[in-house]
């Protein structure tokens, strides 16, 4: 999509053809289309792109940092949006463990063992479980974060959260490399999706449910590879601004 057409077409219009595309990848890959959620991830975009993609029936939201959102979320309050369920899919420091338990609803993140047990304690003290994802690094290029699927960290941490009481272990998380190859990213995708059905037998007591795989380029392939939820940003909200 060409910055043009962002700049004439509504929100509900580019919603309606995403809708379109995530639909005919499900059929194509024989999945009901209620196996897949939509994330709409609203980065960089003010309160007021929350709201309008709200009103045309978004429910679901992907921010990437603290601060960040922690602003938005008090522009939403005042502009009376309530119902927007927004999940933290940036890296989490542990010194704003206390700030990102109170302000999302999910954290899809989680990276470390040491980030886990922050997690726990700030859920707790708000009295709050956390939903997490556990972010996995599949390749050195696709991104800085996540845990190597081989590595002891992982072990760590899958060894901990059955007995971490306020966090809910809902899946993984993944992000592909952005290399223009379809045979890359899905190679990438199938990996996550093998790498849970091994973890999955493993860990009876850990829900992997979740597979949060796919952006605004590669998000069929993603749903055709098994994804459960798709976090797309650009191709909703057009272009983001390029951060100092
Ligand atoms: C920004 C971001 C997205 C959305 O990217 P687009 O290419 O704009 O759809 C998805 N996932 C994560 C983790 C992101 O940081």
């Amino acid at each position: 999509m060409s910055s043009l057409a962002h700049s004439t077409e509504t929100f509900a219009t580019r919603l309606a053809h995403i809708e379109e595309v995530i639909a005919a990848a499900c059929r194509r890959a024989g999945r009901p289309r209620e196996s897949v959620r939509l994330m709409a991830v609203s980065k960089t975009h003010p309160a007021s792109a929350i709201a309008e993609a709200v009103a045309a029936g978004v429910t679901l939201f992907g921010e990437n940092r603290v601060q960040e959102f922690q602003a938005k979320s008090q522009d939403l309050a005042a502009l009376g949006v309530t119902s927007a369920q927004v999940h933290l899919i940036g890296h989490l420091q542990s010194n704003k463990c206390a700030k990102a338990s109170e302000i999302f609803s999910a954290i899809d993140t989680v990276d470390s063992p040491h980030l886990a047990e922050r997690l726990q304690n700030s859920a707790a003290s708000l009295g709050k479980t956390l939903p997490i994802l556990v972010e996995i690094k599949l390749s050195e290029e696709a991104a800085k974060t996540g845990l190597a699927p081989e590595g002891d960290e992982l072990r760590e941490l899958l060894a901990r959260l059955p007995d971490l009481p306020h966090l809910k272990m809902r899946g993984l998380m993944t992000i592909a490399p952005f290399t223009g190859d379809e045979a890359i990213t899905r190679a990438c995708f199938q990996s996550l999706r093998r790498l849970r059905d091994t973890l999955a037998a493993a860990h009876p007591r850990l829900d992997f449910s979740e597979l949060s795989m796919g952006m605004s380029g590669d998000f069929e392939i993603a749903i055709e590879e098994g994804s459960t939820c798709v976090r797309i940003g650009t191709a909703l909200f057009g272009p983001r601004e390029a951060r100092p």
